[in-house]
């Protein structure tokens, strides 16, 4: 090279030459200095003379594969000084062809010192997956480490147990003894967790003073109890910081793969909860998840889902059952009975659906639904000159609402021709078992606006003289179960008799449900309950089959005739 330019290139660049053989045949001065060798040692070495060892055969190959084809090769070189330190360089290798053979004569290679920068990039990586204080993995690098101890769990079909470690009353120790107390304490729980692993384990910092524990050797209850009391023992060891004696304990919640198949979000989730449990049962202990209550809880929620759906489809329906005078056969109205015309599985009656709706909100939904579809008939009704009531069913968590009544109000004013007395509302004694007297308040409160109650399947709950005092309903629906034994019952019948004397003796009306059979009607009427609603006198029916099955309807003969006295018939 023309000694003008290599004096440019000396300067500006660390700068060798070598021959075909790879011996170096020219180094600078700037080659010198970082490689820490002198020119008299490089001269006449192998190149190899520097190698790192960070590169693998293959990359080498490569790059003497282009430079005998005479081409130039680019790339970033990691060497090895004398003193066995590393150091980067960005390499450029020319080939120097003779231009009279075609040959190539030598090769001269220009580098630029890249350390410093790719230190930096270094650093930069390991902060994005690792938490500064502790130098554990992080959140972001927990999703990845979770990820691969997950595909390998599955691959070797072995278990895989997620912690997520919580310290119980770090935030008393930070506002007591200062933050940089806490940073110290966290930095030595750290190094705790960390000592305490084992092969293909990894533990994690979340936030704060979360942690997530990774364990694999986990095959047995034994082995999990073993593994988690052991890290329970070691953070509750005493900690000295600063001089300063600490105590401190840890809760933590587990869930096991395979047992909880899920990704490593939701088992990151699933630990999460486990730890609650693990806090509020006392903390300084762990929790295993449980993974039958959450596929219950999933079902609950799908379920739940899905009637939601049903009533924005219009899936829902109202069927009525009537409430008769069992002496004068007179129709006194009916009770509205919720349906679900579900497609392709029929009509579905709400037990089987609205136990598991009756624990969300969806049921105060569902219950002004059935509200404004009552009010509706009984325009209807009224508008046909039929004078009968309409009784609904309303669960314990849409009467229990701040804003029953006043969305009780609004419905009603919607249909300004219906007499709220027409309206009756059924409610289970033990609604207000919870708040007695938010429900009797409310209850008056409704009575005020001209509604009507009922204490439906009475004597299954409490039943107590308190409550009924208390609960101004008008009526009292003595529970099916009773009704149904009263003719081989002694007790039951009893129980019957009785209710129907409380009934009278506070005042209130009483009527039967359930009733299957003239006999039971016959005995009812001899207890001195004349009002009734069961199978006997027809099942609930669909709102278009109600005008004509009132106007069909005649009590048995033994109904209206009781000294004639018959045995139990089936009334069809
Ligand atoms: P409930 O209010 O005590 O309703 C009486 C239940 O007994 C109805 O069941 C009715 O079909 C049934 N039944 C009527 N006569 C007889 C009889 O002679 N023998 C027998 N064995 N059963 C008879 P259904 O319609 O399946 O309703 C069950 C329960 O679901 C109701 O009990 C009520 O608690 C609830 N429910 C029904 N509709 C609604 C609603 O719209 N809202 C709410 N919150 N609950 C409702
Ligand atoms: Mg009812
Ligand atoms: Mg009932």
């Amino acid at each position: 090279m023309d000694d003008i330019y290599r004096a440019a290139v000396d300067a500006a660049a660390i700068f060798s030459e070598t021959d075909l053989r790879g011996c170096i045949t020219y180094v600078n001065q700037q080659f010198c200095s970082i490689s820490g060798y002198s020119r008299e040692e490089l001269l006449g070495a192998n190149h190899r003379i520097l190698n790192s060892g960070l590169h693998e055969a293959e990359f080498f190959l490569g790059m003497w594969r282009a430079l005998a084809a005479g081409k130039v090769w680019k790339g970033e070189i990691c060497n090895r000084a004398k003193d066995g330190s590393l150091y980067w360089v960005d390499s450029t290798m020319v080939p120097l062809v003779d231009p009279a053979t075609g040959k190539v004569r030598k090769y001269v290679s220009i580098r630029f010192d890249v350390t410093e920068k790719r230190q930096l990039l270094h650093t930069l990586q390991w902060r994005v997956g690792h938490d500064v204080l502790t130098g554990l993995p992080n959140r972001a690098y927990l999703s990845d480490l979770l990820n691969q101890a997950l595909a390998f769990s599955r691959r070797e079909e072995s278990p895989l147990a997620v912690c997520m470690l919580d310290l119980d009353g770090f935030k008393a120790v930070n506002d007591g003894y200062g933050h940089a107390v806490g940073d110290l304490l966290l930095v030595e729980v750290a190094r705790r967790l960390k000592a305490i692993l084992r092969g293909g384990d990894a533990v994690a910092r979340l936030s704060g003073d979360e942690f997530v524990l990774i364990l694999r050797h986990v095959d047995c209850s034994q082995q999990l109890h073993a593994a988690l009391q052991g890290v329970l023992r070691a953070l509750a060891a005493p900690y000295v910081i600063r001089e300063q004696s600490v105590l401190l304990s840890a809760s933590i919640g587990v869930t096991l793969y395979p047992q909880d198949d899920e990704d490593a979000d939701t088992l990151v989730r699933h630990a999460d909860q486990a730890m609650y449990v693990a806090k509020q049962r006392g903390r300084n202990r762990y929790h295993v998840f449980d993974v039958s209550q959450e596929q219950e809880l999933k079902a609950t929620h799908q379920t739940v889902a899905r009637v939601r759906r049903a009533l924005r489809q219009g899936e829902l329906c109202l069927y009525y059952q009537p409430k008769v005078n069992l002496r004068s056969g007179q129709v006194l109205g009916f009770e509205a009975l919720l349906r679900w015309q579900r497609p392709g599985r029929g009509l579905v009656p709400p037990g089987e659906f609205l136990p598991l709706v009756e624990q969300t909100d969806l049921i105060v939904e569902i219950g002004e639904w059935v509200i404004e579809q009552a009010l509706g008939r009984l325009q209807e009704w009224r508008q046909q000159g039929l004078p009968w009531s309409l009784s609904v069913n309303i669960a314990a968590r849409h009467l229990q609402r701040g804003d029953f009544v006043e969305r009780l109000q609004l419905l009603l004013s919607a249909c300004p021709q219906v007499e709220p007395a027409y309206l009756d509302l059924e409610i289970v004694e033990s609604v207000a078992i919870d708040n007695l007297q938010h429900v009797s308040r409310c209850l008056e409160a409704c009575q005020a606006l001209g509604v009507r109650f009922s204490l439906d399947d009475f004597g299954t709950g409490y039943s107590s003289l308190s409550y009924l005092k208390r609960l101004p309903a008008q009526t009292i629906k003595i529970d099916k179960s009773f009704v149904r034994d009263i003719l081989h019952d002694q007790d039951d019948l009893a129980l019957a008799g009785a209710v129907i004397g409380l009934a009278r003796a506070f005042g209130r009306e009483v009527i039967a449900e359930g009733l299957e059979s003239v006999e039971h009607g016959r005995v009812l009427m001899a207890l001195g309950c004349e009002l009734a609603q069961g199978y006997c006198i027809a099942r609930p029916m669909p709102a278009g089959e109600v005008v004509a099955w009132a106007r069909d309807y005649r009590q048995p003969s033994q109904w209206y005739d009781q000294s004639v006295l018959t045995a139990a018939a089936p009334c069809t």
